[in-house]
């Protein structure tokens, strides 16, 4: 917290306690687990636009020997112009049975709603004003991404995270729901900010379906805590272990509480001062020591559902 600036240090006293208000056990039997989602969008966002493909195959590479070496299980959830420009690094994937999940991320990194982030919160961590796609756009970028999934990996793609991510995902968005439904999608990982419109979003936060939308065959799978990449803008990219420590402190919580952990990582920002992967590692280790269950999305989904 030294280095944080005294605005943002009243930013991040707010959240934490905000998480503590909020965080409540949920009425759940489940056993507690971590599901693991990496946001694989290299060449298709301004953060991931140097050198692309070199960054996509050294990301890539290093977590598939990591999850084979630890044997857990992963979603990818990839970029349709990623696929485009890297799909004979993205098949690799494909040859490790089921471990691997590959699900979608839009066609172009399209954001599926608005987001408005307060502006003394989007000052400090690069985050911005982004309005959501009309619905015909979305359809003709889930269609096309679910193509391309098809011809290059062979993969029915039933899954989609939704880009820069939204407070309470999709439930104020039947239309989007609907053309997601119409071309195939059965969960989303859209719930990604909280009441500000930005991070973390608190574990009290569960998957949950959008039968109240009148969509019960879509099962919303939040991301909660920080995306990898906003907390270590926030908190510092150096900061390796502190990020390790953080992690396992969610695990704790989700360990203690029984809970459900999505977590959203990026291709880039993996390897981004750790080409070791020693966070994906000890996070994996870790988990394994407090009982909890690395599992990828579409597992849990077809484990609730
Ligand atoms: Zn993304």
């Amino acid at each position: 917290m030294r280095s944080l600036s005294k605005g943002l240090q009243r930013i991040v006293k707010l959240i934490e306690q905000d998480i503590r208000l909020s965080f409540q056990i949920p009425d759940s039997q489940n056993m507690s687990s971590v599901l693991i989602g990496y946001d694989t969008e290299a060449g298709s966002t301004i953060e991931a636009s140097y050198e692309p493909l070199k960054i996509l195959e050294e990301s890539i590479n290093s977590l598939i020997s990591l999850h084979v070496k630890e044997d857990v299980p992963a979603t990818f959830f990839v970029v349709g112009k990623t696929l485009q420009m890297g799909h004979k690094v993205l098949k690799k994937l494909r040859e490790y049975g089921g471990l691997f999940d590959i699900q979608q991320h839009t066609y172009s990194h399209t954001p599926l709603k608005s987001i408005h982030p307060r502006n003394d919160i989007a000052a400090i961590s690069n985050d911005l004003e982004v309005n959501g796609a009309t619905p015909s756009k979305i359809a003709n970028e889930v269609r096309k991404t679910n193509e391309l999934l098809s011809k290059y990996l062979d993969v029915k793609c039933t899954g989609i995270r939704g880009p820069w991510g939204y407070y309470q995902g999709l439930v104020d968005r039947p239309e989007v729901l609907k053309v997601l439904k119409e071309n195939g999608i059965r969960f989303t990982s859209t719930y990604l900010r909280n009441k500000e419109d930005f991070f973390p979003v608190p574990l009290s936060v569960q998957p949950f379906t959008y039968k109240d939308q009148g969509f019960p065959e879509i099962m919303e799978i939040p991301a909660q805590d920080w995306i990898d990449c906003c907390w270590r803008v926030v908190y510092g990219w150096g900061r390796t272990r502190a990020f390790s420590k953080h992690l396992t402190n969610v695990l704790d919580k989700v360990a203690s509480k029984k809970l459900v952990w999505g977590t959203c990582f990026h291709d880039w920002s993996v390897i981004t001062m750790d080409h070791e992967l020693e966070v994906m590692r000890t996070l994996f280790q870790t988990a394994k020591s407090k009982k909890v269950k690395v599992m990828s999305y579409s597992q849990y989904y077809n484990q609730a559902g």
